[in-house]
């Protein structure tokens, strides 16, 4: 992939799958976390807040749609399922519970990648609209396919954080968000007090996309509440 980098969470407890994984995914533009228990998964997964989790449906301790359950509690992230050939009910039932898509094992490295960047392509939109391949706003210009930032025609590259937050707030265009939504989305729940992130992050996305960064006409800040970012 091009553009901005994906961080990607593998909970699986086969070590041949986390290390097949582990050569192929950063090849492809992907930042890979691991964890190989269910309880370990989901504290990385709120520690790193992945783009995207793997989520195999078999682990040692705790099962697999309980995994879901909690971290659907508190984000949208995509999950996809890594299922055995035998699981179909299993499957569906993940399905239900807010997993995006599945791949049977064993799979190749190619149809996993297919899988990924579908998903990843459907959060890219607003929520319940059909996601916006482009988003564009004045001289701002985002595309959200291929994770990259342009003003004027020219590319800006943005760090991890830096891109989640620009797109979070994509994708609730127009809409205040309050500053624990945002750390919540861009961080991840552990993180709804640090304040202090927030404001470094905007000051950074302002400085590069904002032609007077102290007077901004797109990440406007909504005093005492949050930011918004302004589509008229
Ligand atoms: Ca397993």
């Amino acid at each position: 992939m091009s553009g901005q980098e994906v961080t990607v969470l593998l909970i699986e407890d086969e070590p041949e799958i986390r290390r097949f994984l582990r050569t192929t995914l950063p090849a492809h533009g992907f930042r890979l976390y691991e964890a190989a228990t269910g309880k370990d998964g989901l504290t990385e997964a709120q520690a790193r807040n992945p783009d995207l989790i793997l989520l195999d449906l078999g682990l040692p301790d705790l099962e697999g749609s309980e995994v879901i359950r909690q971290v659907r509690e508190w984000t949208a992230t995509p999950i996809i399922v890594l299922s055995a050939r035998d699981q179909e009910q299993v499957k569906v039932a993940a399905l239900d519970l807010g997993a995006d898509d599945y791949v049977t094992k064993p799979f190749g490295v190619n149809e996993l990648l297919a899988r990924m960047r579908t998903a990843l392509r459907h959060i890219a939109g607003p929520p319940g609209e059909p996601a916006e391949p482009v988003f564009t706003l004045g001289d701002l210009k985002v595309d959200l396919g291929r994770r990259q930032v342009f003003v004027s025609a020219k590319e800006i590259h943005l760090t991890p954080i830096e891109y989640k937050l620009l797109t979070t707030l994509i994708r609730y265009a127009g809409k205040v968000m309050t500053h624990r939504q945002l750390l919540k989305e861009v961080w991840g729940p552990l993180h709804v007090e640090e304040g202090h992130y927030l404001r470094v992050y905007m000051r950074q996305l302002r400085n590069k996309l904002e032609k007077n960064p102290a007077h901004p006409r797109y990440l406007v800040t909504e005093l005492g509440v949050g930011y918004r970012l302004r589509t008229e």
